[in-house]
């Protein structure tokens, strides 16, 4: 066996390798065929080999690949951020280009940070995060995510920035009712920014619906109300992590959409380029830019790679094919057609507790016990057995599970293509039921 020159997540696992993709499938190189169930890292989404955007990644290539954004400006740039303008709502109208998501939400926190120091308010330069959210690896972004598994080996490095719940229903709502649950995460919001003092706060993050840290966790109608509320009441912005459920992943085309809430300043990318390119954007308000405009008129954050006019192109066909085919109202048709049916999976499986999620965003929590609710042994790995059984039936499902000592659940995520027909629904839920059956029968052993 030839050796590896590559440092991949697991140093000792041997990955297949992917030979090509085509729709919502992948084939490997013995020829299996996989349903791309979760978009990779929910990213896919408007599946794989789609021509027009190969056609314009090929176009912009002959014209020019790379300009440096301190030299020039370019044609596929300025439609990107002026396409992006129009796909967002309210005010949310310039966007800043970045390389991954873990950039945008932490250019997102710096421009936050700028704001006030434009406005004179230079004490204003923390965040306020929730626990059970992932918003990136690089320290900036890592200090901000509550994922406890990916913080634990930097810590004495990151600030502590989560500190509050995130919306966890299934767990919280056993006592109180969902309005009472809203009320105590909005008293906990405003309980920290007492604590800090609002002076030194420039910021609140959260992601509308939690992906890896929590399963696509899904809030109430009114929460997010209720925080932006206590947010305005101390002026603190509002940035709103829309990595993994922006561009349409939730039946609309940002999820915050569904809850009434116009963020401060939006992070998004996966979606944004469908896997095509790496790219992702802080996209960022009119009330957020006016001081930087009127001030210093720079935004001090940027990477050799911003904006380069072959990413632009590339995303730019992504979302002009997003719009053409109807893709956002497939996700929300779709997906509440695969949400149902794996409704009806866990109705008769002894351990999934929970499936929730908007759109073709769906999250499935697997329990030892469905009355108490009691997660599995962590040693038991459910999410690895889950995930393991569902590759080999040929399904790819996302794990989200934190890890944080069992107080949450063993949770996947169905993120197939937003592209994806009813019959490859069908078809996934299918595997699904297999694979589900076969870790049934192993936990019950
Ligand atoms: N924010 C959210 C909500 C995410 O889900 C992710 C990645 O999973 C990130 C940020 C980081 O994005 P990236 O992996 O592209 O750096």
């Amino acid at each position: 066996m030839t050796r590896t020159y590559l440092i991949k997540p697991v140093l000792d696992y041997k990955y297949p390798a992917i030979t090509h993709g085509d729709g919502i499938y992948l084939y490997d190189e013995k020829g299996k065929q996989y349903i791309d169930g979760s978009s990779g890292a929910v990213t896919a989404s408007i599946g794989h080999g789609v021509q027009e955007v190969i056609d314009a990644m090929a176009e912009q290539s002959k014209k020019v690949s790379f300009v440096y954004r301190s030299q020039f400006t370019t044609e596929s740039a300025e439609q990107l951020a002026k396409k992006i303008s129009e796909i967002s709502p309210g005010d949310l109208n310039w966007s800043f280009f970045v390389n991954s998501g873990s950039e945008a939400t932490e250019t997102a926190m710096k421009i936050a940070i700028q704001y006030w120091q434009e406005k004179g308010m230079k004490t204003k330069n923390k965040i306020i995060s929730r626990w059970m959210s992932y918003h990136g690896i690089t320290m900036g972004a890592l200090s901000m995510s509550g994922h406890i598994q990916r913080r634990e080996r930097f810590e004495p490095m990151l600030e502590n920035y989560p500190s509050l719940s995130a919306p966890y229903y299934y767990r919280d709502a056993d006592q109180r009712t969902i309005e009472e649950c809203d009320d105590f995460y909005a008293q906990e919001l405003e309980k920290e920014i007492l604590r800090i003092g609002k002076d030194h706060i420039a910021a609140f993050i959260a992601e509308p619906m939690v992906g890896a840290a929590g399963g696509a966790l899904t809030p109430s109608d009114g929460y997010f109300q209720k925080m932006k509320a206590v947010c305005d009441r101390y002026d603190i912005l509002f940035i709103a992590d829309e990595v993994m459920t922006g561009v349409g992943r939730t039946g609309k085309m940002f999820a915050m959409e569904h809850f009434n809430v116009i963020p401060d300043i939006i992070a998004t990318g996966k979606g944004m380029s469908a896997g095509y390119t790496p790219m992702a954007a802080a996209i960022v308000s009119e009330k957020v830019m006016e001081p930087i405009l009127k001030g210093s008129k720079i935004v001090m954050s940027g990477h050799t790679f911003s904006a380069n006019p072959q990413s632009a192109a590339t995303c730019l066909a992504v979302l002009n094919y997003i719009e053409k085919n109807n893709v956002v109202e497939n996700s929300a048709v779709n997906g509440a057609y695969l949400k149902e049916k794996i409704r009806e999976l866990a109705e008769a499986s002894e351990i999934i507790g929970d499936v929730r999620g908007k759109g073709l965003f769906v999250g499935v929590e697997f329990v030892k016990d469905k009355l108490t609710k009691n997660s599995f042994d962590r040693a038991l790995d459910v999410v690895s057995r889950i995930v393991q059984a569902n590759f080999e039936e040929g399904l790819l499902v996302y794990p989200a599970n934190a890890g944080t000592d069992g107080l949450i659940g063993d949770a996947v995520i169905l993120s197939p293509p937003l592209t994806i027909t009813k019959e490859e629904v069908d078809e996934l839920v299918r595997r699904f039921a297999v694979a589900l059956r076969k870790v049934e029968r192993e936990l019950s052993k």
